[in-house]
Formats: C-alpha cells, structure tokens, sequence
C-alpha cells in the first residue's frame, strides 16, 4: 500500500515535470514566433525564420495618382548602359492635331488644355495647385512652399501662381534687335529630358519654346520621359500633349539619365540641328535663330545662349551680364563665369559670339550629325553630372568648337537642391573618373588630389572606358595638354609639389586652413576648421611663393592689414609680395613675403596674442592672422598631400 502509494506519488511528479516542460517549450515557441514575425506582413506563415521581404517604399504622401489605369512603371533604377534604342522599348505618344475635345476632369483633377487662359495667371485649379490646396489643409502656407521646395528643389507653389505663358523682360542688348539671320536656316529639333519634373515648369518650358520659335525653323518639340514616377507625368501628360501641335511625347522604359535621355531624344529626332534644353527653362524672343545661325555656319559649333537665371524662391527673372563664359575646375565642376575682361572693346562686342572653354547642360544647340559622329553622350555616364564638362572636352578635341551666342537668352531655373535621389553619393563620381581617365592624360592628377573620394574609388575599380578610348583614336581627338594650352589656357596649372601642397594642417589647433563656403570667386577671410580630408581643402605653394587656393587655384592668400584673406591671383606674372609666402620647413613657419610676418591660427573667441597656456587648449575652429614669429604651436603648419596617385 505504501509502495503502491510512493509509486503513485512518483508518478503524479514526473507528470507534473512533464507538464512543465512542454508548458516551457510552447512558450518558448511562441516567443519565438513573436520575434520572428515582420510586423509589416502578418501574414507570415510561422515556422522558420524566413528572409524578410524587401519592402518597396511607399509613395510620398504628398503625391497624387492622377489615374489608377496607368500601368505601374518599372521601379528602381536600371544602371545598365545605355542600350535602350530598340523600338519595343519605347512607347510613342504621337501628336494628334486638331482634336477639339474639351477640358476633363478626372476626379478632382481639372486638366487645363493648351490655349485655355493665355497670358491669364495659372488657375487655382491647374493640377500642381490641386496639390499644394491638399497640402495646404494639413500646414500653414509656409509648410507647403517648404513641402513644395523639398520636393522639387524650388519653390514650385510660386511656379504653379505663374502663367505658363509668361513673358519676359527684355534683356537683349539694343543691338541684337537689329541683327539680321539667314533666310533659309537648318530645322530644330528641340528636345526636352525630364525626371520627375513639376506641371508647371515643364510646362511653361514647352509654351516658351512653342511661342517663341519660329514655326519654319522649329521641327518639333521632343518631350522624353526618363522613367519619371510622379503622377501627374503620365496620363495626363500624354494627353495634354496630343492637343499641342508639333509636340511629341517619347517614354523610356529605363532611367536613362542626363546625357542617355538626350541620346535617345536625338536618336529620334527629325531636325537638322537638336536643341537640348533642360525641363525647367524660358526662352526670351527671339532665341532661336542667333543659334541656328552660327550652327548652320560651321556644323562643328556647339553653341549656347546666354544662361539668364531664375531664382528657385521667387520664379524671378534675372539677366546674365555679358561676356559669360562656361568653365570648369579640377574637381571637374562647372562654372558660368561673367567677366567684363574678356569683352573684345570692338564695335561689335555685344553681339558677337564669344568662345567658351565649355557649355553647361541647359540649352546646347548641336549639329544632328555632329553629335553622332563625335560620339554623342558618353553612355558610361549614369544618371547625373558632368556629362557637359566630357561633351565639352571631346567636342573642343575632336575637332569641334563652343560658343555663346549673346543675342540668344535662354532663362534656367536654378535649383536649390537636386530633387531626385542618386542612388549611391559616388556616381558623380564615377562620371567624373571616366573623364580623368578618358581626356585628362597626366593632367588627371591634379583632378585626383582634389576629389578624394574619386581617387579612393578608382583605387578600388577601373572604369570601363576601352570603347570611348576607341572612339578617340578613330577620330584623332588631340591631348589634354592641347586642349588647355589652345583652349582654356586661363585655367592655372597646378604644381603640386610634395610637401608643399596638400591641406594645410596647423599643429596648435589640429585644423586646417580653410576657406568658408559661399564668399564666392572674388575672395574674403580664410579661416582654420576641421581638415575634411575630401580635397576641399587643397592648396599649392608654387614656385612663385603664391598659396594657391580652391579647384580652380585662382585665389591666392593674401593679407588685409593683420587679416589673412584669399584674393584672386594675378592673371600677368610677376606676382607681388603681398601674395607671396615662404615656407620654412624646419620649423613649419609660413612667413607673409611682405611683411615679414607669420601665419597663425587663433582660435575661436581666444585671445590673438600667442601664450603658453594655450598650448594646451586644443581647438578646431579659428581665425587665421598675422603675427610676428614665434615658435608657438599655432604657427607650425605642414603641407598634407591625401592623395599620391599611382606614378604621382
Ligand atoms: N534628367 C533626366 N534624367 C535624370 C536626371 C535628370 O532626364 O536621371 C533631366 C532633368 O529633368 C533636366 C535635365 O535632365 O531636364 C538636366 O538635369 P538637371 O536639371 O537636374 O541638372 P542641373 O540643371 O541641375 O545641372
Ligand atoms: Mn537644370
């Protein structure tokens, strides 16, 4: 009884443990499942881990899907080399003349036709404005021109209050009113790239061209869609445009980017001469013909308006002061530059074309078979950048020329910001490596000192450019050192010599001399802040004794009184001793040529005299003066070269 007892009472334990332990593996279980589960697809099935699905991201609220039939586009970005000229990759939207259909609505969404509201400011109801009214339920007006800008890099509710047939001030010198052109001038074709443009501007860029270029010399407006994903470009775009006579509406199924968009734009064109014209312009009268003129001229022009400015706030309009130039600088950035120096005081000088080491993307006229014989756009260049600066370089040595035609303004909306995401910070890169590695020979150095970043990538991959080294053999393209000799020989060569240029980094403050953004090309107060290891800090002592400042090395550091300033260096040499400094390199003293004086960084807000006790005091940012010589910390400097290129 007792064993039969104990037995019993055995038993009732192990099953109580039992119990136990599948209680404890359940809960196991389900904690585990808890944790295992995306919250974003509930529907998982349990069972074992499984990848998580890659989720698309969602449509920015603030967007309005016009019309839900549209075929969803592909997403993403194809990086592909440009091999998209094939028919069955293109939808066509042909221009259907004459229809009479009368304004729609789809929803909400009233579409304004063409010719409705000439010269009236844009309706409230104009589609853009549909969606700032939206937005404008959910903040003050303020919050939607901020929404609105974030968006687009501009303040695009101003643009959407704006006519789309605006006209503009006239700014053309008198003298171009009375120029005469060729009555028989070859025909344009004007072809408009976009991604993700606003209504308005792409708009007010198509009625520009259309009431202002003459329909005898005007082939057709060629609108190509580079894979945008806002809604208002598809179906109704498509649609507005089969009421514009001469408008054509081109779709590539593959983003394309800048110089690929173009090359299929020109793959289609009709034109003897193509007008590239960017999605956010303005054509001021009379624009057209200046252009045609010179290219019919010599078909290996490539030639550009004056690039009058619209300001991305307030959709005002801002002439360009003549002569202006297109230029660029070693980290391959591009520049307009105005200079009244390079006026040729001749009688003639405010109508004649004046030649231009580069142009910019905005609006370039080219010959059709020019472009394609001197190899189009390079198609190894993705998405955005500097695809102007290779046109420009291989058009100069391929046996082309550029100029700007000053009786031709064409007004481009500057933006704020670049509104559509790169997918990766180094494809401006990227571009620009493949035309260091293309056209720059030796010179490409000098590119690679001052980008860090694009010498770190080049480190680590090789572009491939054998098919464009092709193309400039066969077409006997001349060096880089041709091209800046004959060409743009105002751009300052760098010397770059070791141990006397690089970032000036100072010892007392572990710093670097820097220049502040936005003083602009004319000079102002250098100062000392973080060493940003990218290039930007780059400077060259040369054998002049100027410290040359900035990617074009045209400022120098010079003095104001106790002040280090940056000024722009004198273009006729001998140089004088305010500009010259000399380097010691024992004691890394940097001594002003005239006054005998040293370089010093003082820091923020601390006293300016040198003392002992501030040795110590570490800071990194700072003003730069002169001050008599010591061998203070704050006055040693050394010359850090980031970057020592392969055979450098
Ligand atoms: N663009 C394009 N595909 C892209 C990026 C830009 O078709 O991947 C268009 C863009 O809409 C514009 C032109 O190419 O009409 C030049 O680009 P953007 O205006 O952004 O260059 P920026 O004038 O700022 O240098
Ligand atoms: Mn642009």
């Amino acid at each position: 009884m007792r064993l039969w007892g104990r037995a019993t009472f055995i038993r009732r334990r192990m099953l109580c443990l039992w119990l136990l332990l599948l209680g404890f593996a359940l809960v196991t279980l389900a904690l585990s499942d808890l944790f295992n589960r995306d919250w974003g697809h509930s529907d998982q099935r349990p069972g074992p881990p499984q990848r998580p699905v890659q989720r698309i991201p969602s449509a920015p609220d603030l967007e309005i899907i016009l019309d839900s039939r549209d075929p969803a586009l592909e997403l993403g970005v194809d990086l592909a080399p440009l091999k998209s000229l094939q028919e069955d990759q293109l939808l066509f939207v042909p221009s259907t003349q004459g229809t009479k259909n009368p304004p729609q609505r789809r929803g909400s969404y009233k579409v304004l036709l063409p010719g409705a509201g000439k010269d009236a400011t844009a309706s409230p109801t104009h589609g853009e404005m549909g969606k700032a009214v939206r937005l404008h339920l959910e903040g003050t007006e303020r919050d939607v021109e901020l929404a609105a800008v974030q968006k687009y890099g501009f303040n695009e509710v101003v643009s959407t209050r704006i006519s789309l047939h605006r006209r503009l001030p006239e700014t053309r010198h008198p003298e171009c009113l009375g120029e005469k052109y060729s009555e028989s001038l070859p025909s344009a074709s004007v072809v408009i790239c976009f991604h993700d443009e606003a209504w308005s501007t792409l708009l007010r860029t198509v009625h520009s061209v259309l009431d202002t270029a003459p329909k005898q010399y005007l082939q057709e407006v060629l609108l190509v869609d580079d894979l945008s994903q806002h809604g208002h470009l598809k179906s109704v775009l498509s649609e507005y445009v089969t009421h514009l006579d001469g408008v054509r509406l081109i779709r590539s199924t593959k983003r394309l980017g800048v110089g690929g968009c173009r090359a299929l734009g020109a793959a289609r064109a009709a034109g003897e001469v193509l007008m590239f014209i960017d999605s956010h312009c303005e054509c001021q009268k009379g624009w057209l013909e200046p252009l045609l003129e010179r290219v019919a001229q010599d078909r290996t022009r490539v030639v550009s308006p004056i690039m009058d400015v619209i300001d991305w706030q307030t959709f005002q309009y801002n002439a360009t002061q003549w002569p202006v130039r297109g230029v660029f600088d070693w980290r391959l950035d591009f520049h307009w530059e105005s200079n009244p120096q390079m006026q040729d005081k001749g009688p003639d000088s405010a109508v004649q074309p004046v030649r231009s080491p580069a142009l910019g993307g905005g609006v370039v006229a080219i010959d059709k078979h020019f472009f394609q014989s001197v190899g189009a756009y390079d198609p190894g260049m993705l998405l955005w950048g500097a695809e102007q600066i290779e046109l420009s370089i291989r058009v100069w040595s391929c046996g082309g020329s550029m100029e700007v035609v000053p009786c031709s303004r064409v007004a481009h909306l500057d933006r704020h910001h670049l509104p559509y995401r790169l997918p990766d910070q180094e494809q401006l890169q990227r571009n620009k490596i493949r035309i260091a590695d293309t056209w720059m020979d030796a010179y490409r150095k000098i590119f690679y000192r001052r980008d860090t970043l694009a010498h770190f990538i080049r480190q680590s991959e090789s572009p491939n450019i054998a098919e464009r080294l092709r193309l400039k053999r066969s077409l006997g393209c001349r060096n880089f050192h041709w091209y800046l000799t004959t060409v743009y020989p105002q751009l300052y060569i760098p010397q770059d010599r070791p141990a006397l240029s690089g970032e000036l980094y100072n010892v007392g403050t572990g710093s670097c001399a820097d220049y502040p953004r936005g003083q602009g090309p004319q000079g102002g107060a250098m100062n000392v802040a973080p060493c940003s290891g990218t290039g930007s800090q780059h400077c060259d002592l040369n054998s002049e004794l100027e410290v040359r400042w900035g990617p074009m090395g045209a400022l120098c550091l010079d003095a104001k009184g106790e002040t280090v300033v940056l000024s722009p260096c004198p273009t006729h040499r001998p140089s004088t001793s305010r500009l010259q400094w000399k380097f010691i390199k024992l004691s890394g003293q940097l001594v002003h040529q005239e006054s005998q004086l040293c370089l010093e960084a003082v820091k923020e807000g601390g006293s300016s005299q040198s003392s002992p006790r501030e040795v110590s005091t570490h800071t990194n940012t700072g003003s730069l003066f002169l001050r008599p010589c010591t061998h203070h910390p704050r006055q040693q400097w050394h010359f850090e070269q980031l970057v020592a290129p392969k055979g450098a």
